[in-house]
Parts: C-alpha cells; sequence; structure tokens
C-alpha cells in the first residue's frame, strides 16, 4: 500500500476545505446507527485495536466481573503485544529512543481514578493507574516516581523498546538531520553528499529520492522486507497510537481506561491527553463514560472527555455530545481547514443506558482504513465512526507515490 496521502484525498475533502463548518454541521446531522439502536447493557467499547480482545473482556463482565477491571482485560492485550507499536511493549519510543507510556483510568461504582505519566520500563500501566486509584491517596504520578510505585506494588520491570521499534527510531535517527553524526559517514560507500540546491530537482522528485534512502537504510539496518515502507512512514510521520475501552455492566455500572505510548519519537517527558482525566478519558456513574484517541494536545485543550459526558449530562446523545466535542476542536482554530486537516481525532461515547456512539473528526486516515469503534453487547462486531468531516486527514508534509515495486508486499500498520 501506497504511504502517501495525496492519492487517497477525495473531491469530497475538497469540497469540505471550502465550505468548512457549514459541511460538518450538516454531516454531523445524520443519524448514526448506533443512536437509533436499541441501548442494551452489558457492553464493552473500544478503540479498534481491542477488538480480538473484547470476547474474553465480555464474558467477565457478563460473569459479574468489576467494569474496570473488564475494560483492563481489552486494553492490556495491546500493552502485551509486541507488534502493535501504539502502546505498552514495542511502543516507539521518545527521541531518545525510550518508550514512555501514559494511562488513566475511572471507576464509576465507587467514584475513583488514577494515572500515570511518562512512565519508563512498566508495560501494563493502565493497571498501574488502577493501583495508583487503589494504593494511594493520590491520583496521577509521574515520571521516575511511578516507574518505583509500580515497582514497589510488584510491577516487573522490563524493557519495552522491541528490536522493530528500535530499528524504526534509529531510521528516524539517521534520518533526522544529515547535519549531525547519525546514519553513514563520509566513509561509507553509500554516502551522499548534501543536497546542494533544493530548486535543482523538483519536489516530488525529492521526496521519491528520499523514500528510496530511507528504504534503503530500512533494508541496512536489518528491518524485515515487509515491515520496510510501514519504517519509512513511521520516520516520515511519526504516528500516534492508543487504546481506550469503557465497560458497564447489567447493574448500569461503568468505568473507562485509555493507555497509550502517546505521539512516536517525541520529547522525553511529554505527556499527551491519554493520563490526563477528563481529556483522554473521563467517566461520571451518573451519566457515562468517554474516551480519547488522536491528537493529544487538542484533545487536552478542550477536555474533551469531560465536555462529552458533561453534554450527555445536558440532554445530549451520545452522538451529539461527540460532535459538539469535535466542533470545539474546529472552533480553536476558527475553521482553519488548512491546519484541521492535519489533525485527528475519534471518541468512544458510553452511556449509562448502554447507548454508544464512535465520532472522529476526519472519516479516517485513507479510504481504506476508515476510523472504526469495536463494540460487545453480546455481539463482537466494529462500526465505522461517524465523522465530522469527510474526508480523510492529511500527514504533513505531502509525498508522492511511493514507487510501486516497494509498494506491493509491504505491510502497511497505521
Ligand atoms: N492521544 C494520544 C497522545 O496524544 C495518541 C493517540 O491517541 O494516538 O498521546
Amino acid at each position: 500500500m501506497s504511504i502517501t496521502r495525496r492519492g487517497f484525498i477525495e473531491s469530497a475533502v475538497v469540497a469540505s476545505l471550502a465550505t468548512s463548518l457549514n459541511a460538518a454541521d450538516s454531516n454531523a446531522q445524520d443519524t448514526p446507527k448506533s443512536d437509533s439502536r436499541p441501548a442494551k447493557r452489558p457492553i464493552l467499547i473500544s478503540a479498534h485495536n481491542g477488538f480480538n480482545y473484547l470476547d474474553d473482556a465480555f464474558a467477565y463482565l457478563k460473569s459479574g466481573g468489576d467494569t474496570l477491571d473488564s475494560a483492563i482485560r481489552v486494553v492490556k492485550g495491546p500493552e502485551n503485544d509486541p507488534n502493535d507499536t501504539s502502546v505498552g511493549l514495542g511502543g516507539l519510543p521518545n527521541e531518545e529512543g525510550v518508550v514512555e507510556l501514559d494511562a488513566c483510568c475511572m471507576h464509576g461504582p465507587t467514584r475513583r481514578a488514577g494515572s500515570v505519566g511518562a512512565v519508563r520500563n512498566i508495560k501494563n500501566v493502565s493497571m498501574v493507574a488502577q493501583a495508583v486509584m487503589q494504593h494511594t491517596g493520590h491520583v496521577m504520578l509521574v515520571g521516575e516516581g511511578a516507574e518505583r510505585f509500580a515497582v514497589a506494588v510488584g510491577f516487573p520491570r522490563e524493557n519495552l523498546l522491541t528490536d522493530r521499534s528500535r530499528k524504526i527510531w534509529l531510521l528516524w535517527k539517521e534520518n533526522h538531520s544529515n547535519e549531525d553524526w547519525w546514519g553513514p559517514g563520509i566513509a561509507d560507500p553509500n554516502w551522499k553528499p548534501p543536497r546542494t540546491s533544493p530548486e535543482a530537482k523538483p519536489q516530488a522528485d525529492l521526496w521519491q529520492d528520499r523514500i528510496l534512502q530511507l528504504h534503503a537504510r530500512a533494508a541496512a539496518l536489518g528491518i524485515e522486507p515487509e515491515f520496510r515502507m510501514a519504517a519509512v512512514r513511521r520516520v516520515l510521520f511519526p504516528p500516534t497510537g492508543t487504546i481506550h475501552c469503557s465497560a458497564l455492566n447489567d447493574k448500569g455500572e461503568i468505568s473507562g481506561v485509555t493507555t497509550t505510548s502517546g505521539l512516536a519519537f517525541k520529547l522525553p517527558g511529554r505527556c499527551g491527553d491519554s493520563p490526563i482525566i477528563g481529556a483522554g478519558c473521563y467517566t461520571d456513574q451518573d451519566i457515562g463514560s468517554a474516551g480519547a484517541t488522536g491528537s493529544g494536545e487538542e484533545n487536552i485543550k478542550v477536555a474533551g472527555a469531560h465536555t462529552i459526558v458533561e453534554n450527555m449530562r445536558r440532554g445530549m446523545s451520545p452522538h451529539e455530545a461527540g460532535i459538539d466535542a469535535l466542533k470545539r476542536i474546529v472552533r480553536n482554530y476558527n475553521g482553519d481547514m488548512t491546519r484541521l486537516k492535519f489533525v485527528d481525532m475519534t471518541y468512544y461515547i458510553l452511556r449509562k443506558d448502554g447507548a454508544y456512539a464512535g465520532v472522529s473528526l476526519w472519516q479516517g486516515y485513507t479510504k481504506d482504513t476508515p476510523h472504526k469503534i469495536a463494540v460487545h453487547d453480546g455481539t463482537r462486531r466494529a462500526e465505522v465512526t461517524t465523522p465530522l468531516f469527510q474526508g480523510y486527514s492529511e500527514e504533513f508534509p505531502r509525498v508522492p507515490d511511493v514507487p510501486p515495486d516497494l509498494a506491493k508486499d509491504s505491510v502497511y500498520l497505521k
């Protein structure tokens, strides 16, 4: 699959760029399937990367398991999976090559919360956030203190940087600048002089060159052939990645949890929205629960999950509540679509009666990778989210298509 978005930008995007908020309004007024379904409980809703773990968690929830424990059963799956580069073990590291994880949780029945930020060497930070809630009088611990706390309550320290994530980071490091000592030096047979005149070649050709060079370096670093294009993609467009899950049992008890490795190659110490109670996750036993994945900095500024729960308190449906939060992000940019096309956000929303919605700023990353939520209410399924804008978020800067012989057989990991 091609790594560029250009080929995927549909005419619908162009239309939405032109009509901005009006287009958003009319699109969002369609009643989504999920709002018109009869509400059912128990129910779990999660980010799509939780799909494979819903069966086990649903059986546990249905048999009387605690709502937060059930939600953690879902998010622990990707946390433990070395091939999921968005959370836990194998998460993409910060700019120094160190994996730093964030998580928070809220337990509706006891109205408690726990959170950890920028934690190193501990894989299951969702459970560490729960342990902060259960074993301390605090709500949030960060950095070294959070790691020491985790070890004190029994979590093992382990190296979270898998070989594949380390090589992708190394590729990013080498690509970062041709004015440092990372990457092949002038004695290397493959060394190429720095480009002197960017004007000498069209921009598209320069990008093609860069992709080809990165692909060759990925091979030299030992990245498996099928992951090379995915590695190049991550280097050019550092991804975000997260999982949220909210759980509601038949008694109406509700909880939520969000966990992440955040933004790839971030500054050490950067915390996104995921550990922020009220942004990455918020649960109120009287109303419902919401969580977020996507551009963390934008979500913090609108306190997304809290905004959604408060909207539902004032009578909005889960869908309306989520769309309103997305519009606040749009408002923060005065509807400037030249900026908003590089932002994306998905909200997972569950009301106390079992009504739910998945909404997102854009339809997805590409036509082939629409945003989805995973749901289990007795039937496990994935549902496409309702977007505020028709079209696909873009990567910055844009690049031309990948040469077909490189694109073929490559695994696209977004
Ligand atoms: N929201 C997360 C963060 O900014 C990343 C993501 O959801 O993809 O850290």
